[in-house]
């Protein structure tokens, strides 16, 4: 079959500027489909803390319009990691200078919707048709209204359709509706949602949402859930509106990047056959937490995340420390975010500093040694897109504790003992209680080493390669002209 030409634009690519999974979803996506012998265009903003990276100057200047304000970018090329691919960066020092990936604030809309314009406009300078022009998240989420009104006039994207994959809906890009007037939207007012408009507000996501030929989520789970109330975040009618063009394809994680046997953020290497180096894994962690490395027996349970509402962590203060007095047991976190959150893992290690570690910030190396050095993983999200963190601690062996929504149901088999299946801790209840029965069901099996094994075994032979999902994308980009 005929290669596809993709173009994809986002604000965050692995390695570049990360601020959650989206980051690598849309590296991964890139290299993978460059890999199947696709020919991709990668659009992201050139960021204050991307500076030092080695670039390629194109000679390419673009002039940005939005609205009434026009920006000038220079197209900067740099390669992306183990492909192919050369990642157009758009530097343009007004809209992308800071340090910062987001402002939070009204700049943002002009930031994001420059940065959709540089897509089209890449894609028009260098003559690539392309098939598809691929959106993430709502920053770019305004690909397929531009498509249809402001570069509708180029016979170049005549045949283009659009995609817009939601990481995560609770983020929408949402502003008032007199913005429309600056963001240049005022002539095609009419192609916005109008109740909301009458309300007083319209988003990029939504927008996205009317007007993509297709739109992904990254599960088949939370494809669901998202036209729900409870999941829906306000969007649950247009969504179902869309059903026929929405679709889950599940993510991937980067084997070779997560991979327990090769890992040279690791102290020791470890396979389903020969676990016995994730014992060093577990004394390195206990000393890179300051807790004490006599005893490698006592069971520790691990977390990775932005600490924001989304990954429940309002259930860990009326479940973990009752615990922590009654267990022993160790608990070790990583994250950093909202004040309330990094203020009570601060407290909990303060008041358990024999058995609590809490690092604040972001760390990548510290991210694979918690995972590996770990027995078992925390995540009792409210809701979660897809997650990937699940998925690494499967290919750790080391058996994750989730709640049962989105991705974490999709990917987390629950364990039945007497048939010595499944692979990690699933409860369904957002609450403390049903949270607190999990932890404990989790120590139970840790304390039976010979089924504990046998799960992280089941565990750890799942394959969640890029490479089984990355067809369904295809699938779905073939399919484009037919919805
Ligand atoms: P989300 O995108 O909602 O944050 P995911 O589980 O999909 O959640 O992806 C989060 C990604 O960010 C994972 O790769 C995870 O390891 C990484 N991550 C999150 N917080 C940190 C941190 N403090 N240090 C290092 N990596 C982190």
């Amino acid at each position: 079959m005929a290669p596809l030409r993709i173009c994809l634009v986002a604000a965050e690519v692995t390695p570049f500027a990360k601020a959650g999974g989206l980051a690598d979803v849309v590296a991964a996506l890139a290299r993978h489909l460059d890999r199947a012998g696709h020919e991709v265009r990668l659009v992201m903003p050139l960021y204050g803390r991307m500076r030092e990276l080695p670039f390629k100057d194109t000679g390419t200047d673009l002039e940005l319009r939005v609205g009434e304000r026009h920006y000038q970018a220079r197209v900067r090329l740099t390669d992306l990691p183990d492909s192919n691919v050369a990642v157009r960066c758009i530097d343009a020092p007004d809209l992308y200078g800071g340090e910062a990936l987001y402002r939070g604030d009204e700049e943002d809309a002009f930031r994001f919707a420059a940065l959709t314009k540089a897509a089209f406009e890449v894609c028009q300078r260098e003559g690539f048709a392309p098939d598809v022009m691929h959106a993430h998240d709502w920053h770019t989420a305004l690909a397929p209204l531009y498509l249809r009104t402001a570069y509708e006039w180029d016979q170049l994207f005549a045949n283009t359709r659009s995609v817009l994959t939601i990481h995560n809906l609770a983020y929408q890009g949402k502003f008032p509706a007199h913005m429309t007037t600056a963001l240049g939207l005022d002539d095609r007012r009419d192609l916005l949602h109008q109740e909301h408009l009458d309300e007083g507000y319209f988003s990029f996501m939504e927008t996205g949402i009317l007007y993509a030929t297709a739109i992904s989520t990254v599960s088949h789970t939370y494809s669901h859930q998202i036209q729900g109330e409870e999941y829906g975040e306000g969007l649950e009618g247009l969504l179902r509106a869309r059903a026929d063009h929405l679709i889950g394809i599940p993510n991937g994680i980067d084997v070779d990047e997560w991979d327990p046997a090769s890992d040279p953020h690791l102290p020791a290497h470890y396979d389903a056959s020969d676990l016995s180096g994730k014992r060093e894994c577990k004394r390195a962690l206990f000393e890179r937490f300051g807790l004490a490395t006599e005893d490698l027996d006592v069971p520790v349970l691990g977390c990775v995340s932005r600490l924001t509402p989304q990954k429940g962590f309002e259930l860990v203060p009326d479940a973990l420390p009752v615990l922590l007095h009654r267990e022993d047991l160790r608990f070790v976190i990583l994250g950093s975010g909202e004040d309330r959150y990094e203020s009570y893992f601060h407290w909990l290690q303060e008041t358990f500093p024999t058995k609590v570690g809490f690092w604040r910030g972001y760390d990548e190396p510290l991210s694979h040694l918690i995972e590996a050095g770990s027995d078992l993983f925390l995540m009792p999200s409210r809701f979660e897109p897809c997650g990937l963190n699940q998925m690494y601690s499967l290919r750790y062996g080391t058996l994750p504790i989730v709640r049962r929504t989105g991705g974490l149901a999709d990917t987390v088999e629950p364990i039945e003992p007497g048939a010595g299946t499944g692979t990690g801790i699933v409860f369904d209840d957002f609450s403390s209680h049903a949270l607190l029965g999990a932890l404990e069901h989790a120590i139970s099996l840790y304390r039976q080493p010979d089924l504990f094994l046998r799960i992280q075994r089941n565990a750890m032979e799942r394959d969640f390669s890029w490479e089984n999902q990355i067809g369904a994308y295809e699938d779905l980009f073939r399919r484009l002209p037919e919805l």
